[in-house]
Order: structure tokens, then sequence, then C-alpha cells
């Protein structure tokens, strides 16, 4: 069988094997349901509070903090949502940016059907939000602030800590989306002023379909269902704790290995931009060059299509993804991409290359060896000559 590497860690990881163990327990012989009083149910509900405590560990939150749900999108819909619901009486202004996810950016889309002013704060060239910009903009009405803390598309990460010093100075509930810096980079919510955070188990090597919102005591929010009194009512429904469980040990295993692996990520990723710019004309880095998210990469081809790329890799084994759009098929240029000003020649031309912890300088190696060639292969005649056009 031909070597497949896996260059796409910031869509989705694999199970590593130790989750996938007490994933196999909680679905086996430790079945009970955690509100049940008999042993079962009292086995089952040590297993959820020891996951609370890891997750909440990993953020420097409390346990009775961490509110479990069935992804970051979910965790994304019930902060936006929820503090927009619970505070509409004080105001109806929200601040997020540009550039969130469409978890966020497209819940923020609703509530402006419903009555809310949306403000998209605009970002800089490296994907930096502008924290002036942010001053102007937070007004009486303001309710919620909602900014991620690194970017899925480009990496880049955002002053999380200058903004959660406006936010705390007036009282204003901050939303961060931390799925893509959760378990990768160090985390505290009391350094960083955030009162809610979201986080997602599949993005750092656990299960798809469980993840959590980090919810500061006091803040007013509310629920999206209801129905039960799990998860203080809050999130309502018989828990998935071989999710959850396995959401808590990728948890305690990203943190106990953070700064190991942040190392050797950014080492790869620092030598496979190195080899690709000397080898490869051209080429464009997007996003902040070292204030980003570690072993991410965006670069932005000159006069290809990124898309004809990422299927030459793929036939050859190497499986990246598009910057240019979100999901497979999308004809939507990226709005990430645009909100940093890139042309359309280099949007149209940019690729994704996330690294995770099993990936090894011999995948770089098999990435190096095609890479040229195929790009060569697709560059349109002339192509430095193009977008330099003023006809
Ligand atoms: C993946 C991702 C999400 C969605 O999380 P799911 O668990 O897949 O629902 C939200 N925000 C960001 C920044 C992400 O990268």
């Amino acid at each position: 069988m031909r070597q497949r590497v896996y260059l796409d860690h910031s869509a989705t990881t694999p199970v590593r094997p130790e989750v996938r163990e007490i994933i196999d327990k909680f679905m086996g012989e430790r079945f009970g349901n955690a509100s049940s009083l008999h042993e079962f149910g009292r086995e089952a509900r040590q297993g959820l509070n020891w996951a609370r405590e890891q997750v909440a560990t990993a953020i420097g939150a409390n346990p009775s903090e961490i509110y479990f749900t069935s992804g970051g999108t979910e965790a994304d819909n019930l902060a936006v949502l929820g503090v927009a619901w619970a505070n509409q009486e004080r105001g109806r202004h929200i601040i997020t940016s540009s550039i969130e996810h469409h978890a966020v950016m497209d819940t923020c889309k609703f509530l402006e059907t419903k009555g809310f002013r949306v403000t998209y704060l605009p970002v800089d060239a490296e994907g930096v939000v502008s924290l002036e910009k942010l001053d102007q903009v937070l007004d009486e009405e303001t309710i919620l602030i909602s900014i991620m803390q690194a970017n899925n598309e480009i990496g880049s990460l955002q002053p999380i800590k200058e903004i959660g010093e406006r936010a705390w100075a007036r009282g204003i509930p901050f939303h961060t989306d931390a799925v893509q810096s959760f378990g990768k980079i160090p985390i505290d919510v009391n350094q960083l002023g955030v009162s809610l955070l979201s986080a997602s188990a599949h993005k750092i090597y656990g299960p798809k379909g469980t993840g959590m919102l980090y919810l500061r005591e006091g803040t007013p929010i509310h629920p999206l269902w209801y129905g039960g009194s799990q998860e203080r009512k809050l999130r309502p429904g018989t828990e998935n704790l071989p999710g959850i469980v396995g959401f808590g040990k990728a948890a305690e295993l990203a943190l106990a290995e953070m700064e190991e692996v942040a190392g050797r990520l950014n080492k790869l990723r620092d030598r496979l931009l190195n080899e690709i710019k000397t080898k490869i004309s051209g080429v464009k880095l997007n996003g902040h060059p070292t204030c980003r998210v570690p072993g991410h990469l965006n670069l932005s081809f000159m006069g290809l299509q990124g898309q004809e790329l990422l299927t030459l890799l793929s036939l050859k084994g190497i499986a990246a993804s598009s910057g240019s759009a979100c999901m497979a098929g999308a004809s939507e240029p990226s709005h990430v991409l645009l909100a940093i000003g890139l042309t359309p020649q280099e949007v149209q031309g940019s690729i994704r290359l996330s690294f995770g912890r099993d990936n090894t300088h011999e995948d770089l190696d098999c990435i190096l060896d095609v890479l040229p060639e195929l790009v060569e292969g697709l560059r349109v005649k002339d192509w430095s000559f193009e977008g330099n056009c003023s006809c």
C-alpha cells in the first residue's frame, strides 16, 4: 500500500490509543447512566466528574464551570445565542470579528435577523483584529464580545488578553472560540479575562461529537434546550459518557505534552516552509508569521488553483486542505482570506497544511518530493504577470 501522509489536523485528528481505550471502557463495563443512584450510575458519574476536572484544569477553570456539549459548533451556538437571549433587555449589540468560524459567524448573522446589531471587526493583513477599532465600537448596548483565539484557516492568534481586559472593565461577557488553540497553547481563563470559551474533542485526538463550553460563574445565559437537569440544566439530556471521558483523556494528555508537541510541530512547520520557499518561487505565507497556532501553515501558490493542487496531492496520498473553501466542493471564496486582503489570485492559490503529533520528517520528505513538480505543472504560463496587469 502506498504511504499516506495526513497534514489536515486543523480539520480533525485521529483518536489516540489511550483515548480509544477509555472510550471502550465506558461503552462496555461502565455503561451506566450518570444520573442513576446505583453502582452503575455512580461509576459513570465518577467518569463524568473526572473528565470535567481534566478539561477544567486545562484552562484554569473550576470544574463547575464546564458544560459538556456535542462539539465546538454547539458550544459556540450556546455561547452566542444563550448570552443574547439572556441579555436582550439590556442591549442588542454584539461585537465579533470578520474571520470567525461559521459556528459563530452564522449564529451572529441569524441574530441580525432577530433585531440584534452585530459589528464584525476587521483584521489586518496578518489576520489580527484591531483593538483600536474595538474601543471605537464598544457602546452602552454591547452585551457580548465573541472573538476566536486561533483562526482555523490561517492560524493567527488574537490578542485575547487585551480584549478580555476591555470586556472585564465594562462588565461585558467575552466569549472566545478556542477550538483550534485548546490543548495546543497555554490557556488560563482568569488571566485572559474570558467569561465563555468553546473547545472540541476531535481537534485534540479525542472523539467527534464531544465538546464543551466554559461558562464563568455568574454569567447570565439561557439554555437552548429543555428537559432534564444534566449539566446544571444548561445542556439537558443524558450525557455522552464515552465521548466525554474520551475528551477528558485527550485534554489530560494534551496538557501534559503541550510544550514538547508544540516545539516539534513548529520545527516541522519551519522546515517545510523554508524548503518550500527555497524550491518554489511565488509562494506567500498567509496569517501572522510568528503569532500563530503550532504546526499550522497556510500558503498561497501564485498562478494555480489550490483545489487542483490538493487533488493532485491527494492522488499521491497526501491529505491537505483548502484555505479557500471550508467544505470540499464549496464554491464561496473564504471570508477569512478575503478579510486579510488577499488578491483573488492569492485566494485561489491557497492551501492549508496542519501538522499533528504523529507527523515525521519522512512525511515532509514525501511532500517535498512531489510538490515542486506539481506546482510547476499546474501553473499557468506567465503566472508572475497575472495580477500586475493594470489594463
Ligand atoms: C472545528 C471548529 C469548530 C467546530 O467544532 P465541531 O466540534 O467540529 O463542531 C468551531 N470553531 C473552530 C475554530 C473550529 O476549528
